[in-house]
């Protein structure tokens, strides 16, 4: 492994250690890029403020943070600074205005809620609810379809206990739409640290044939994550039962200027 895109820091409120410790710990691990995806502040009506990510006013303090340690060890490492963001059809374009006066290197996408979060599922929470998943696979796809993402983090996040057929039909429909989009599929190592719903591996058995290739993703929220080898080997035997393709790197979207050029 030599590039990880999914590093989160303590302003999301949920991620612990200084933004050097991730970078300290990347080097230590031997990674040539180190990613920066912290979840991504969404300027919400009435000022709601959420539980899993980062204020609009601190934008600036993550850029020039995570600016500064890029200069000062780059000769170490290749740091980007990019954000892990959802589709909410109402705060799309608001949100990727906000963050066009910050030079973002790129954009994975993650859909931590439906709708547009406030008051909706959460999607790591089980459900056995059909419109839930069908809801999620079809917001999912609005966001791919939006051309500004590099990769889909956990694409297997929507926690269903319902149907097996219909969880089957309905991520198909969504690894296929991947494909056609050309966005890779994350395989997340959270569940490969500790036991987690991803990376689920009946998804992952619908990828393979629907041919996604596939980035491994550390999700970090502390920096010892990132030095975990033993992490990355479970993950490239998953990915070697399954006969996934995975990429060493992401062929990195701007954000900004990459809108519909690969539709
Ligand atoms: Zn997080
Ligand atoms: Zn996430």
């Amino acid at each position: 492994m030599i590039a990880n895109y999914h590093t989160h820091t303590t302003r999301c409120g949920h991620a612990i250690g200084t933004d050097r410790k991730y970078v300290e710990s990347a080097i230590i691990a031997g990674y040539k890029i180190l990613g920066f995806s912290d979840h991504v502040p969404v300027p919400f009506d009435g000022g709601y403020r959420s539980p899993i990510r980062m204020g609009t006013d601190e934008i600036a303090g993550y850029f020039d943070s995570l600016t500064q340690l890029k200069a000062e060890y780059k000769k170490d490492i290749h740091i980007l600074i990019g954000f892990e963001m959802e589709y909410y059809p109402d705060y799309f374009e608001k949100t990727l205005s906000l963050l066009s006066d910050y030079p973002a290197d790129y954009l994975i996408l993650g859909q931590h809620y439906l709708d547009n979060e406030i008051g909706s599922h959460r999607t790591t929470h089980p459900t056995d609810r059909g419109d839930y998943l069908e809801k999620y696979v079809d917001q999912c796809i609005q966001g791919l379809d939006t051309g500004v993402f590099t990769y889909f983090a956990h694409p297997d996040t929507l926690n269903f206990t319902g149907d097996k057929a219909f969880y089957e039909a309905q991520m198909r429909r969504l690894c296929e739409h991947a494909l056609k989009a050309k966005v890779p599929l994350e395989l997340n190592l959270t569940g490969l640290r500790t036991p987690y719903i991803y990376p689920h591996e009946p998804f992952f058995r619908i990828a393979t044939e629907v041919g996604n290739p596939v980035i491994l993703g550390f999700d970090a929220h502390e920096p010892d994550a990132l030095t975990r080898t033993d992490v990355v080997r479970a993950a490239t035997r998953l990915a070697k039962k399954h006969g996934l393709t995975v990429l060493d790197r992401a062929e990195l979207v701007n954000p900004f200027t990459a809108r519909t050029e690969r539709t």
